[in-house]
């Protein structure tokens, strides 16, 4: 039988300080895994338009080691982009997507090819079980998020679940076969099915240099998400639409009750104003959420390229 093999693709912005520390970590798995279960690797760098020396520094190391490859992207495009160049260039029967900076601990690697191997799983995903290390805020916001994406979204994304996984060929093949512009990999993963085995552990920081996301950033990755894989924000307007009909409907008679009881005294300025903003906002919110999702349809049919290469070197 052939032996297989495994391609580790590592999306790099700015990571000229931790790709050595990994390289030398993961080195250590690998190589045991070799002995092990009789299986090849290859690693396969992206570097999304670092503006430090990641990219030298993989030419570099790609002329010392067979084993390897990057692709260079012209300017950055996201790690989601990234990740899809990497799946794209990705030869191995099982391929491998983790970070550079070590908070994917590689010694879960066995775990997870030992789980792909058996016909039984598609992927094996590491599952975050803390989120120690991480401002309290932002882990409030997060669990917020999830909570509300799976209320609202027919795809499920798992709380914790990061983008740390092995996964069969067959499921890359259909990972690649969305081909959409928009990509939201927590939900894609999930999206295209196959038995996903859970691994859990516990947080680890990063080993170099620091984390790209912003607050903001992530608040905006979080609509992204929400925008992609679920329609439901669309029908808040028309709910709301209807709420106020009612209300509107239960106010007029009222009012016209009151008028002939009561005569027509002219009052309530100050309610008036506040009537206004209060359906002026409701107005503007539907209209931005029908810009949210018009915004993405518009990107999605101009068919841009998810990512443009510079220089790579994995055809040879
Ligand atoms: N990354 C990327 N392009 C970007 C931002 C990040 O390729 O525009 C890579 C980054 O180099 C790292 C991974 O995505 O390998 C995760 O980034 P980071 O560690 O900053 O995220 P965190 O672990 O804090 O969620
Ligand atoms: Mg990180």
């Amino acid at each position: 039988m052939e032996r297989n093999l495994i391609s580790i693709v590592v999306p790099c912005y700015n990571e000229e300080k931790a790709i050595p520390f990994f390289l030398e970590e993961i080195r250590k798995t690998t190589s045991e895994m070799i002995e092990k279960y009789d299986v090849d690797f290859e690693f396969l760098f992206v570097d999304d338009g670092s503006r430090d020396k990641t990219a030298a520094l993989l030419r570099t190391y790609a002329k010392e080691n067979t084993d390897v490859k990057y692709v260079i992207f012209s300017r950055n495009f996201g790690k989601e982009a990234a990740l899809y160049a990497g799946l794209e260039k990705a030869r191995g029967d099982f391929v491998v997507v983790m970070d550079a900076d070590l908070q994917d601990p590689p010694s879960m690697l066995p775990e997870m090819y030992e789980a792909v191997m058996t016909d039984e799983y598609d992927a094996a995903a590491a599952r975050r079980v803390d989120r120690k290390g991480e401002p309290p805020i932002r882990s409030f916001f997060a669990r917020k998020f999830y909570k509300i994406i799976n209320k609202i979204s027919q795809t499920e994304i798992v709380d914790g679940a990061r983008d740390y996984r092995m996964m069969s060929r067959r499921m890359v093949d259909a990972i690649l076969s969305m081909s959409e512009y928009n990509r939201f990999s927590k939900g894609i993963f999930s999206w295209v099915g196959f038995n996903t085995k859970w691994l859990e552990y516990k947080n680890t920081e990063r080993v170099a240099g620091e984390t790209k996301w912003s607050f903001w950033k992530l608040f905006k990755y979080s609509i992204d998400g929400i925008v992609a894989f679920s329609t439901a924000p669309l029908a808040i307007s028309s709910f709301l639409g209807i709420i106020l009909c009612f209300i509107s409907c239960i106010m007029a008679g009222f009012v016209v009750v009151k008028t002939l009881a009561f005569g027509d005294p002219v009052a309530g300025y100050p309610s008036m104003v506040c009537i206004i903003l209060f359906l002026s906002g409701v107005i503007l919110l539907s209209l931005g959420i029908q810009g949210q999702y018009l915004a993405k349809t518009y990107m999605e049919t101009k068919r841009r390229p998810i990512y443009i290469s510079r220089e790579d070197n994995c055809d040879g």
